[in-house]
């Protein structure tokens, strides 16, 4: 004999219900059968809800149960041919009817006692039931029903009623032993004391009645019929890349659904454990797939943990004072005096120092344990040797559980350091006894960007998930995203990054989806997106609290850049191509440098110089293994080069300028390239990262441009007085010419001292052949004396730039 479960979605309507049977006609061929079944989906809920109202003398409690009567009038209607409906529907009306007498009751007494509530709960079972008994009937004649309330008997601890196997394992055994039937429908959730009292198993408990005849029957398998295909490494409404378990041993279950993997309840292995009978979670939807088997085979498998879970609603009680320490009854006290008040400690840590004790408990318990605590160590309290104890509220616990945990070393520290890098501030730590599961105590918060981190670092092969936050999407931007939505395929096979774009925005436009945006339609969905606003944008990505979070900023925007610090507090690391942070204050500088240390969130601007060219990262490394930069001789404007390199006799000054415009090779205002601002940035950037301090006005700026094109205030003035000025650039021209060389606009330090400023280049030196828009770097180190190493390359461009990034972004991937 087989005993199978349907949970609340497996028989929400008769749709449902008609694969339900299926399942069950198709199997009863082969054995016999005890089909056990939840209430349709959410009408416990329903039931608990019309039962507060009414109590609560609030009359809508009639809506609630008019809705729960459609519910199930609906389902019959469709389940069983119409000849034969009235009497099964008049059935259901009286059921109904009593359901409202009994909240009739409640409503006119203004009360609603632990025993009432039970029997109100018992309802949805017993119309569950009912329809699919007489649906089953329809198909299979030799079916049969019965009131498990008969079977099984329970003490009156009302709302979760303990069994008393002794007196209900023989009743189900006789009652089965002269039954003939092929399948056997029976309510879940339900029983009743020995005086007939109805009662219930506590919230999930349709699992445990399943158990509870399994166990007494002896069957061949218990059948957990549910939503999902099994029993996931996660919760998968939470953690998208859960997978289901193939196998299991009951402990391991145990433990996963002890602490909150709500697929099976608890108290559901003990009954077939004791007998060894298999337990296996299935999908009703897909009834095809493995689903999880559960026996007493412990499986070797690579990964020693097998799930993750976790419990919400914790509340964290310290007692502490230094009237704890050395009296070794405190904590003895202290639990008697919850148990007293009937709390269930979930979980408790004690410091070593003996000085604070600390315990779990249930959210909806810190009431009543507060003030028990307090009310037992009253005197203690008022002679200041204790303080009144300290709730916490909004917690919950994360467990990771596997059997054979306890074997490997250094399971815990890979789970701190993996929340710790993500931000996920730990308040407390418990490894159970067993030593199936370490568990911790976090802000509930972070409980979905805990899970989906743990869960990568422990089961996904190490794939690694980013999530970018990306504002401003103009030229580089969009190429930036183009990229990425063309190597996403790539990364995630050969450097196991996914990366994923959370959130983008423009100047006029933001756009969110936690989920990743598709990014094949990104600019419609962004234009559809909601106003953009700096502020707004930054909340949002701090509510959005995901693992692994990055900012990319890719404008050129002061006060996007006076953003970076409140990212990185938040362990958020940023990647930006805009030259300001860098270039601004030094102390702002290296404040922003020491918050990605103190936060562990990556900074980096590689873009910042020479566009994709790998010159920061170079820097970083000559000085991270002791090297020193002496001397820096670089060719760092791709639009200045871009616009020496194509002057010449057949072409002005000015229209070469346009031209450079025209292509993109300049910032909008061409001004902030030709002044050598934007030059002396990239200098003083490259000298910081060489350990040296420097201020923006230290640097000299040995301009080329006369005096009247500086004072310009707009474009149209700038080119103009370009022309008006055309004889002095030809002068420059002319003179280059007579030296035999060429004009480069060159940044330098050395000796503690930086300039820049055009040069005149002769033909033996490295800068002479550079063309295009390309940009050189020449670094004279400690080690790289004579030669110098050099660095050159497209120093400019969308493509380039963006490509920078991306690097950047990827490195961050492979820390
Ligand atoms: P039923 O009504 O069939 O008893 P439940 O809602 O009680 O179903 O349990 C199934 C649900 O448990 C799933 O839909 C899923 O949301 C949740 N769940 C939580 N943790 C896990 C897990 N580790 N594996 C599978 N499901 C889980
Ligand atoms: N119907 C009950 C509940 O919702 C029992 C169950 O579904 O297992 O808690
Ligand atoms: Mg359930």
């Amino acid at each position: 004999m087989k005993v199978l479960k349907f949970g609340g979605t497996s028989v929400a309507n008769a749709q449902n219900i008609k694969l339900v049977l299926d399942i069950v006609i198709n199997q009863a061929q082969k054995e016999k059968l005890v089909v056990v079944v939840s209430a349709l989906s959410k009408v416990t809920d329903l039931l608990q809800q019309a039962s507060l109202k009414a109590a609560a003398n609030d009359e809508s409690y009639k809506e609630v149960v008019a809705d729960i009567e459609k519910k199930h009038l609906d389902a019959l209607k469709e389940l069983i041919p119409v000849s034969e409906q009235s009497g099964l529907l008049s059935h259901i009306k009286r059921i109904i009817n009593h359901l409202e007498t009994i909240l009739d009751g409640c409503f006119l007494l203004g009360e609603l006692s632990a025993r009432t509530s039970d029997t109100i709960l018992s309802f949805g079972e017993l119309l569950s039931s009912y329809v699919i008994a007489e649906a089953l009937k329809q198909n299979l004649k030799n079916s049969g029903y019965k009131d498990s309330r008969e079977l099984i008997k329970t003490n009156t601890n009302f709302g979760k009623a303990a069994v008393n196997f002794d007196i209900t394992n023989p009743l189900i055994t006789d009652y089965f032993a002269s039954n003939e039937a092929q399948v056997v429908v029976m309510p879940g959730f339900i029983a009743s004391s020995v005086d007939g009292i109805s009662t219930t198993l506590g919230r999930g408990g349709s699992d445990y009645t399943a158990a509870i005849i399994a166990g007494a029957v002896n069957a061949t398998e218990l059948e957990i019929w549910t939503d999902v295909n099994g029993m996931f490494t996660a919760n998968p409404k939470i953690v998208k890349q859960a997978q289901p378990i193939a196998t299991i041993s009951y402990q391991e279950a145990m433990e996963l659904s002890h602490f909150g993997a709500k697929v099976l309840y608890p108290p559901t292995i003990q009954p077939v454990l004791r007998k060894n009978i298999p337990i296996h979670i299935k999908n009703t939807f897909e009834p095809r797939a493995e689903g999880t088997y559960i026996s007493n085979k412990v499986t070797s498998s690579a990964n020693p943990v097998k799930g993750i879970s976790h419990i919400d609603n914790i509340t964290l009680i310290t007692l502490e004072g230094p009237g704890m320490i050395g009296v070794s009854g405190s904590s003895k006290r202290l639990f008697e005096v919850l148990s007293q008040a009937n709390i269930n400690v979930i979980f408790i840590t004690q410091a070593s120092s003996e000085h604070s004790i600390c315990i779990g408990i249930l959210t909806d318990d810190a009431e009543v344990a507060e003030n028990a605590i307090n009310k037992g160590f009253e005197i203690e309290i008022l002679q200041n040797k204790i303080d009144p104890c300290i709730v916490e509220k909004n917690l919950c616990i994360i467990a990771l559980v596997g059997e054979n945990m306890k074997n490997y070393q250094g399971l815990s520290g890979k789970m701190f350091s993996t929340l710790g890098k993500n931000n996920v501030n730990i308040r407390a730590i418990a490894q159970g006894a067993s030593e199936r599961n370490i568990s911790a105590v976090i802000n509930e918060k972070d409980v979905k960007k805990a899970l989906n981190t743990l869960h990568e670092r422990f089961f996904e092969d190490n794939t690694k998930q980013l999530n970018l936050f990306v504002m401003g999407v103009g030229n580089v931007g969009e190429k930036f995203i183009e990229q990425i939505h063309q190597q996403r395929k790539f990364l995630k096979d050969n450097l196991k990054i996914n990366l994923r774009v959370i959130a983008l925005s423009n100047s006029r436009k933001m756009y969110f989806d936690e989920d990743g945006i598709s990014l094949k339609d990104w600019q419609a969905l962004l234009e559809n997106g909601e106003a953009a606003n700096k502020e707004a944008f930054i909340e949002k990505v701090k509510e959005c609290n995901l693992r692994n979070s990055i900012f990319v900023d890719i404008t050129a925007n002061a006060a996007v850049a006076d953003t970076y610090a409140q990212f990185l507090k938040e362990s958020i690391a940023v990647v930006t191509c805009n030259k300001i942070a860098c270039s601004s204050a030094f102390e702002n500088y290296k404040n922003l440098k020491s918050l990605s240390r103190k936060y562990n969130a990556p900074f980096l601007f590689e873009t910042n110089v020479g566009a994709g060219l790998p010159i920061i990262d170079t820097v970083k490394n000559l000085i991270a293994s002791g090297d020193k930069v002496n001397k820096i001789q670089a060719v760092l404007s791709g639009s200045l080069n871009f616009i020496f390199n194509n002057f010449d006799e057949n072409h002005s000054f000015h229209d070469v300028v346009k031209e450079a415009g025209v292509q993109g090779f300049t910032e909008p205002d061409p001004k902030i390239d030709l002044s050598g601002i934007d030059v002396a940035r990239k200098i003083l950037i490259l000298i910081r990262e060489s350990g040296y301090q420097m201020e923006i006005e230290d640097i000299e700026n040995q301009s080329f441009l006369p005096a009247a094109c500086m004072e310009t205030t707009n474009n149209d003035d700038f080119f103009q007085s370009l022309i008006q000025h055309a004889a002095h650039f030809e002068a420059l021209l002319a003179e280059a010419k007579q030296k035999d060389s060429r004009l480069k606009f060159v940044a330098q330090f050395e000796n503690g001292k930086a300039s820049v400023g055009l040069q005149f280049i002769p033909k033996d030196h490295p800068f002479y052949n550079l063309e295009g828009k390309d940009n050189i770097v020449l670094f004279f180190t400690e080690r790289y004396v004579d030669q110098p190493l050099l660095i050159k390359g497209a120093g400019a461009g969308a493509a380039v730039t963006a490509s920078g990034i991306f690097a950047d972004v990827i490195r961050i991937g492979n820390v």
